[in-house]
Parts: structure tokens; sequence; C-alpha cells
């Protein structure tokens, strides 16, 4: 059986983040990492093949991104997944959901996979629209956004946490699956693991090697465009309430009703 994990590569969130004259996300002049939601899409495919003991199924951590994406892909490496793929042209700059899902789709199908893991979310556009994206894609059924899940043969069962309720879902492999980061703590790599990786095989495809057309991505062919960005303004002091002359309560309360929240 092959598993893909699709593993994203974002810019740090606690470092300086920024975004390019075209307003594109800058992903080469920042310090990136994996996407911390995609740890658990690599701890869930990791725990699902450690729960089908003697069974062949391979792992392949899979990235769409500029070179220094091949990162994200190492760490899922050094987590356990087997091999790697880097999808890397510079035509996929400023790619929307609908081009980055096009790419990540013909990637998966040439690799072939019949579990296809992805994260909730990434850390840094969030759309989580790209799993459904995928299975639309793929022809497969999406099963998204699961905290538990439970395998035997082809038969797969996850339940979603919703608000109110907990659904519990069945689908028959090969599909998509999505997973929260309410679905396991995801492991650190160990020694061995990081040494491991260096030596699993790890393939950079361009878009001719996927047969996608450079006029199918990039931000000219967006379906979206964004046209502004305001960065938020730092933190401002709080007030504080001195209550010197006895009059600190009154005080209090006329800066809460100010604010509505009484
Ligand atoms: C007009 C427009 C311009 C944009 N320009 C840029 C740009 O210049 N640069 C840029 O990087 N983004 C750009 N984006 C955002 C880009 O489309 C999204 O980052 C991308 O499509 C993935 O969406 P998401 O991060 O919201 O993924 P989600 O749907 O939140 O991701 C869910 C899961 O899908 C998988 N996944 C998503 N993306 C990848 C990936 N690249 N590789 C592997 N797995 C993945 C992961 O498992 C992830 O957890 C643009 C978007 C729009 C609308």
């Amino acid at each position: 059986m092959n598993i893909v994990v699709c593993v994203k590569y974002v810019p740090d969130a606690t470092a300086d983040r920024k975004f390019e004259d075209d307003y594109t996300v800058d992903r080469v002049g920042v310090d990136g990492l994996l996407s911390e939601l995609d740890e658990y899409a690599v701890e869930q495919a990791l725990q699902f093949r450690e729960k089908r003991e003697g069974e062949d199924i391979e792992i392949t951590a899979l990235t769409v991104g500029p070179e220094k994406a091949v990162d994200a892909v190492r760490k899922a490496l050094q987590m356990g997944a087997d091999k790697g793929v880097h999808v890397v042209d510079d035509a996929i700059a400023g790619s929307d959901y609908i081009a980055t899902s096009l790419v990540l789709a013909k990637a998966i199908e040439k690799v072939g996979a019949d579990l296809v893991v992805c994260g909730m979310a990434s850390t840094d556009a969030s759309g989580s629209v790209v799993p459904a994206m995928l299975a639309e894609r793929l022809g497969m059924p999406q099963v998204t956004l699961a905290s538990v899940i439970e395998s035997q043969g082809d038969q797969v069962r996850i339940k979603r946490d919703n608000e109110g309720s907990t659904e519990v879902i069945g689908a028959t492999l090969p599909i998509v699956l999505s997973v929260t980061d309410q679905s396991g703590e995801a492991r650190y790599p160990s020694f061995k693991g990081i040494m491991a990786a260096k030596k699993k095989p790890l393939d950079t495809f361009s878009l001719s090697d996927l047969g996608v057309d450079a006029g199918q991505v990039g931000l000219s062919v967006a379906w979206s465009q964004v046209e502004d960005t305001t960065e938020r303004p730092p933190r401002t002091a709080g007030e504080i309430v001195t209550d010197e002359d006895g009059s600190g309560a009154d005080a209090l309360v006329g800066f809460l009703a100010s604010k509505k929240f009484i």
C-alpha cells in the first residue's frame, strides 16, 4: 500500500514574515519549516502503518514549493516517512489553491497512492480547501478533519468532532484523509531517524516531469487576487487604573462600559 503525506513548507510564525511587492508571501527570504499541522498528518500516516504490522506499506512525503521547501520533506523523512518528493518550478510561484491542488494531484498520480493524508490546514494561508480539491481531482472520497482513524483491509473509519456532536464516517480506500491537531501529538525525530533520513530517496520533479503546462499555474492565472495587505499595528500598552482616592472602581466600570464589555 502507498501512502502519500502532503507536507507544506511555511514561513516560521515566530520569525519575521513579509509579503513580496506583488502581495504574494515571501517564502524564499524568510525562515521556514514544515507546517506544524502537517506534522500531525505525518504522525497519523506512521501510526496507520504501525497499527497494520506486517503489511507492506510505503510512506511518501510530498511538498510543492521553492528550493527551501525540501526541508519540510526532510523533516517528514526524519520522523519516519520512507521517501520524499519535492515539486519545484519557478512557474509555480504565486499559485492559488486551484493550481496548487493541480500540481499536488499530478505528483500523487505519478507516485501512486491508496491513501493521501493532509493536515487540517496550512499554518500560513489556512485555506483548508486543498484536501477537498485533491479528492475531486483524484476522483477519491474525501474524509476530512479526522481526530481518530481506524482501518482494516480497505475500510477506514474516522471520528470528526463537531461543536455539539461527533460524527463517525466510513470510506473505502483509496481516499483523501485530513487530520486535526487533536489526532495525537506528533513524534520528534530521533537521532537514529535524523541519520537514517540522509540516505532515504528524495525525488525532485519539475512541472514538465508531471505533464503540467506552466500556463496552468502561477499568479497570472490565479482565480482571485490579493489587492492589498496591511501590517498589523504593534500592540499598545494597556490602560492602568490606579485607586489612590477610592475612585478606582468607578474608573474601572467606566473603562469597561466605554469598551462595551458591560
Ligand atoms: C491569488 C492568490 C495568490 C497566491 N499566491 C501565493 C504565493 O505567491 N505563494 C504561495 O505560496 N501561496 C500563494 N497563495 C496561497 C496558496 O494558494 C496556498 O498557500 C496554497 O494553495 C495552499 O493553500 P493552503 O495553504 O490554504 O492549504 P490548506 O488547504 O489550508 O492545506 C491543507 C493541507 O493541504 C496540504 N498542502 C497544501 N499546500 C501544500 C503544498 N504546497 N505542498 C504540500 N502539501 C500542501 C497540506 O497537507 C495542508 O495541511 C495564493 C493564493 C491566492 C488565492
